[in-house]
């Protein structure tokens, strides 16, 4: 028999935990029964997010560690840059999930499963599983992420989890498609090695192989940090390439010669300005990767994810329905993110220019402000200066036939 519910959330990682607990926490939600689905336990610590933000943005009360000052390594920049207001910060998953399960442990109304999502059927709102049919009045999905085909990963790697759709502006529009993907240790050091107080921004100082690709470090103590080479390219690597890449990181910019890995962790981020709409269909909407939530040009999506979802349920509380085009950037930031996108695909100025143009011309909070799309059209006049402008210039004028489908 399939059960009914009046939310179901088919993904409970980040932003379907997000947006369960904001709904639960509002009296407009009082009384509506919940159901969360996620095939994993979620008692691993799967990723570490980060993300900068100001004393004002309301965080989940699981900060594990916030630096105040960030190097940065570039093009002939090497700077400590001083980042106040902002703190950056970091919060492991598996503290992430902890919370978020004590917190639905206080709402009656919120169950959470372990199963398999088979399939979503829109229309009737029914959530098939290896564990029984769930049938939601809205559907949540953040399971299944659909992006026109990425290129084939590395078979020494799992596919990364992003399925096959058509293309909304027709075969003939050419929607950049790359990857963030990233291999990252926690190192520990017989002796000190690290200054706790400052992290790692982006470092540069790698040979770039016609791509973009930097380390950072998240220290945690004095002989403590997690290193993680970073790469925004179409394709996965082989995998010998990152660790090659740590190991002569760690041994040469670090100086560190004897360390032990404690963990390690791989990610892969699409990052596309395929337009994800539609946003909603049927009785589903689509939130987190697979809402278009990262950021296309940075990868970056907790703090977005966090402020949309937010967002979402205050117009949902207000208005008496969700509203899903809350939930889509303005439209000039997804321009700048596309424009970005293919300049770097282009690699007509690569990550490594473009990011060490920025702030070594720039304070750090502009760049922070026009990343977290709360500049004005002044500050992004004083941004488009900083980087070689011309090749962003014609690659903007590529990209107008896109514009009416970003
Ligand atoms: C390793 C890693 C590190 C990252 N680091 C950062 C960072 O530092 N800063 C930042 O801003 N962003 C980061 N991101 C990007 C982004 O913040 C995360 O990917 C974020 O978790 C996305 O949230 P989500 O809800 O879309 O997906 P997820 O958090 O992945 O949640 C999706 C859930 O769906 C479940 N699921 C999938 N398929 C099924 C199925 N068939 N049946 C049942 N359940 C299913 C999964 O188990 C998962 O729990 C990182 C991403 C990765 C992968």
């Amino acid at each position: 028999m399939t059960q009914q519910y009046d939310l179901i959330f088919a993904g409970g990682g980040l932003s379907g935990l997000t947006l369960a607990l904001e709904c639960a926490g509002r009296p407009f939600f009082l009384g509506k029964k919940i159901l969360v689905i996620d095939r994993d336990e979620k008692d691993r610590n799967d990723r570490t997010w980060c993300f900068w933000a100001t004393g004002d943005e309301p965080l989940p009360p699981v900060v594990f560690k916030s630096w105040e000052k960030c190097l940065f390594f570039g093009d002939q920049i090497e700077r400590v840059l001083d980042i106040a207001p902002y703190r950056y910060h970091m919060v492991r998953g598996l503290d992430f999930y902890a919370w978020a399960k004590s917190e639905m442990a206080k709402h009656p109304d919120i169950h959470r499963i372990t199963a398999n999502i088979l399939e979503i059927d829109a229309v009737s709102g029914t959530v098939k599983t290896d564990r029984g049919d769930f049938q939601g009045q809205r559907v949540f999905n953040s399971a299944f992420t659909k992006i026109p085909v990425l290129p084939a990963a590395n078979a020494e790697y799992p596919n990364p989890p992003f399925s096959i759709s058509g293309n909304p502006a027709g075969p003939e529009h050419d929607f950049t498609r790359l990857l963030q993907h990233f291999k990252g240790w926690l190192i520990e050091t017989p002796s000190p090695a690290f200054d706790p107080g400052i992290m790692t921004f982006m470092d540069y100082r790698l040979e770039q192989e016609g791509e973009t690709r930097f380390v950072y470090v998240l220290p945690l103590t004095e002989t403590r940090a997690l290193v993680e080479f970073t790469v925004f390219s179409p394709a996965l690597c082989p995998a010998g390439v990152y660790d090659a890449a740590l190991n002569r990181y760690i041994r040469e910019f670090l100086k560190i010669e004897t360390f032990r890995i404690e963990d390690s962790e791989f990610g892969v981020i699409p990052m596309t300005d395929y337009p994800f709409t539609p946003v909603s269909e049927g009785k589903v909407i689509h939130i987190g990767t697979a809402g278009g939530f990262v950021k296309a040009s940075s990868g970056y999506a907790f703090k977005r994810t966090q402020r949309k979802l937010r967002a979402f349920a205050d117009a949902w509380e207000q208005n008496g329905a969700p509203d899903p085009a809350v939930l889509r950037a303005a439209w000039r930031f997804r321009f700048y993110d596309s424009v970005m996108l293919r300049v770097l695909r282009d690699q007509s100025v690569g990550g490594k220019a473009f990011f060490s143009g920025l702030f070594r011309q720039l304070p750090p909070q502009l760049v922070f402000r026009f990343l977290d799309e709360e500049s004005t059209f002044a500050d992004d006049l004083r941004l488009l200066q900083a980087p070689p402008t011309w090749p962003f210039l014609k690659t903007a004028l590529k990209q107008l036939p896109v514009l009416p489908y970003i």
